[in-house]
């Protein structure tokens, strides 16, 4: 099937570089949010990254032009009836993914392919509980969308093949590339990462460094170009999170463990960039350490 019209449901850090990329490919593409605001700041934010582009003459002005005149934005669930693919890009939370799907899918094509771009969730279960597991996949890129060249493509266990490839193509078309995962808990790339940046905050927890030399320790000792905890930061401490529970329970491995300090940051919402503050302060004109 042709793909040519795109749903992206959820307008936070991922949704607004998927709906950036995807338009900027060319596709149509409809984003969703249950906030009206996170929708607003989305649209102005994807304006603002590809002027960036246009200035650094990755793009044309034309090109972000009509890039823009692409996206469309709907607070209703409905209104992405007629998207040949959708990509569900909401909080990290299974319920509210399922809650999505449930009144999403009265509303599509039966030939529709609808993905997550969930960092964890089992692909196979989500996939489950909607009308077409054969034609549901995960679809993972990475944070940020349009710098990040790498998509996880996750089959869920009826995933058929003619799916598979649709979504293939669609990674070729954003110019980006794929790496096949396995559907088990947090995939290839989190699988890996996460239990670093968790060992991170138990050093930290444990008083072995602080923020600053933790950061410093892994950039300059292992070529890392982010430390752990500024990553961590950027992808979001309740995400982190998420993932870390998904593995503990998921594989039902003590090493899996989330850090205490980790749910403590994440109780009182300090969730990394997105928040203004989570291992770092950003409220100021420079990060400062927050331990
Ligand atoms: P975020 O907190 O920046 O954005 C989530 C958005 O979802 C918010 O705007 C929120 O209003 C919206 N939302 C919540 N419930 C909704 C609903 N019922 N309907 C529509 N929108 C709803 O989170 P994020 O970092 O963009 O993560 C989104 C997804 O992408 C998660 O599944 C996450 O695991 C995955 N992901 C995140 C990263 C990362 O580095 N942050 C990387 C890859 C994948």
């Amino acid at each position: 099937m042709t793909i040519e019209r795109v749903g992206v449901i959820g307008a936070g850090q991922m949704g607004n570089g998927i709906a950036h990329v995807c338009a900027l490919a060319g596709y149509d593409v409809v984003m969703n949010d249950v906030n009206g605001d996170a929708l607003t700041a989305a649209v102005e934010l994807i304006g603002r990254n590809m002027d960036r582009q246009v200035a650094r003459e990755k793009i044309s002005q034309e090109d972000r032009d009509a890039a823009m005149a692409r996206i469309s934005t709907t607070g209703t669930l409905a209104e992405l009836g007629q998207a040949d693919l959708v990509i569900e890009a909401a909080t990290e939370r299974e319920a509210v993914k399922d809650a999505i799907f449930a009144e999403l899918v009265p509303h599509l094509k039966p030939e529709t392919i609808l993905t997550s771009n969930t960092s964890s969730i089992s692909i196979t279960r989500l996939a489950s509980k909607t009308d077409r597991p054969e034609k549901f996949m995960g679809f993972h890129f990475m944070n940020p969308v349009p710098v990040m060249s790498l998509v996880e493509l996750i089959r869920g266990i009826a995933t058929d093949e003619e799916t598979f490839k649709a979504c293939q193509d669609v990674v070729e078309r954003l110019d980006k590339t794929a790496a096949t995962a396995e559907d088990f808990p947090a995939f290839i790339v989190n699988r890996i990462l996460m239990p670093m940046i968790n060992e991170a905050v138990y050093v930290l927890y444990e008083g072995v460094g602080n923020v600053k030399s933790i950061d410093k320790a892994m950039k300059l000792g292992t070529n890392h170009p982010m430390g752990p905890l500024e990553l961590a930061d950027f992808i979001g401490l309740d995400t982190c999170l998420a993932i870390m529970n998904v593995l503990h329970d998921g594989l039902a491995d003590t090493k899996y463990r989330p850090c205490p300090l980790l749910t403590k940051y994440v109780e009182a919402g300090w969730l990394g960039r997105k928040a203004g503050r989570g291992f770092y302060d950003y409220r100021g004109d420079e990060p400062v350490p927050t331990r």
